[in-house]
């Protein structure tokens, strides 16, 4: 069955909050809550960034850029990534932290860190810009 534009805009978009309730009940129709310690979601998640990096191994950044103009290869890669936010909102939701707020939260921090005037351009980590 072909899907209409309509579905395929909500099954291409979404908030975190709507994201995470979709995870949760695919989660619980199949009884795996059991199995969501945050030890295991942490380790799946481990795994799954690890699948994204199978993607790029051995490549150059040009061969990247190459491997991905390959539509089922991006297609491979985005599932990656869809997995890797599956465990992460998860885990968010298991130990009760808002992953939006946790965001923003972390923003504020890093913004302070990061001065743009002081490392606009620049690669380095921010102990490097205290100095
Ligand atoms: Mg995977």
């Amino acid at each position: 069955m072909e899907e209409t534009r309509d579905e395929s805009k909500i099954k291409s978009s979404g908030n975190i909050k709507t994201i995470t309730k979709k995870i949760i009940e695919f989660r619980d129709l199949r009884d795996w809550k059991q199995f969501h310690h945050p030890k295991d979601l942490a380790i799946g998640l481990s795994i799954e960034v690890g699948e994204i990096l199978e993607h790029f191994r051995f490549k150059t950044n040009d061969e990247i850029k190459e491997y991905l103009k390959n539509s089922d290869d991006k297609k491979k890669l985005s599932h990656e990534l869809a997995d890797t936010l599956y465990f992460l909102l998860t885990l968010a939701n298991e130990t009760e932290i808002n992953i939006s707020k946790a965001l923003h939260e972390k923003l504020e921090i890093i913004e302070k860190k990061y001065p743009i005037e002081k490392c606009k351009g620049k690669p380095h980590k921010y102990t490097h810009y205290e100095k």
